[in-house]
């Protein structure tokens, strides 16, 4: 019998027909998670009042670093170019400005930041369950609230970079995953965070509600104990624009 990760409703009240990609399927994903109901599927695909879907933010924002890095190693027909509902963006100076009809509107900026956490929530718990079967676990709670029912507020943080080189794989750049391994398992378990690479940032998820409260002062302190090989430092993301996600620091030096 399967039970949805998100609505915990089993297959006598819901279907589960379609496929429920981790990744959105439009940034090269190709892992299905299968405890996911249409219902719950199709909400993070469709735009909800007034506001772009969860799947098309993450894929908007991640598609423009994938781009750039596939840039690098020519993988991309010079002619194909990106296009985005939400942003323009000059290839030339690495510059992304929100289009015009959406800067004006007010909070706008502060929405599509909320819509990219909850997007890399999404995606985490449905490769948890994916590859561990264990995000019906009470302790990601959290996470259903935030990404599926947008309630409360919960952070992601972003690696500052530390090196002058972009660390990615061109298999992960065109079929993005995330992995568990036994370093996840250990942070997770000590310091309730998760860390991993999508599309040459280094994101870190917070596996539990009261990160902020009880973990996050020792997870800053470890990060410099260890020399962290994909980042000391980390910026909670506000804003889309936290990220550098044309990689303007390769040009800083
Ligand atoms: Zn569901």
């Amino acid at each position: 019998m399967r039970i949805c990760i998100w609505c915990n409703k089993d297959e006598s009240k819901v279907s589960f027909i379609k496929k429920a990609h981790t990744f959105p399927q439009s940034l090269g994903g190709d892992s299905i998670c299968d405890n996911v109901c249409d219902l719950c599927n199709h909400y993070f695909g469709s735009p909800q009042s007034q506001s772009p879907a969860v799947e098309v933010v993450l894929k908007e924002i991640l598609n423009i670093s994938k781009y750039l890095l596939l840039n690098q190693v020519n993988e991309i027909p010079k002619n194909k170019r990106y296009k985005s509902e939400y942003f323009n963006l000059n290839w030339e100076k690495k510059t992304i400005i929100l289009k015009p009809r959406y800067s004006l509107r007010k909070g706008y900026q502060e929405k599509l930041g909320r819509l990219f956490r909850r997007g890399l929530y999404k995606v985490f718990l449905e490769e948890r369950e994916r590859q561990r079967g264990d995000a019906k676990d009470s302790r990601f709670d959290f996470i259903r609230e935030f990404a599926r029912y947008n309630l409360s507020d919960y952070p992601i943080y972003y690696f500052k970079p530390k090196f002058g080189a972009v660390f990615f794989s061109s298999t992960d750049a065109n079929k993005p995953m995330i992995r568990f391994t036994e370093h996840s398992d250990k942070l997770d378990k000590d310091l309730r965070a998760y860390d991993y690479l999508i599309m040459g940032h280094n994101f870190c998820f917070p596996t539990s509600r009261h990160f902020v409260d009880l973990y996050l002062d020792y997870y800053k302190k470890y990060l410099k104990e260890q020399d962290y090989p994909f980042g000391t430092e980390i910026t909670p993301i506000k804003y889309v624009e936290d990220i550098d996600f044309t990689f303007k620091y390769l040009n800083d030096k």
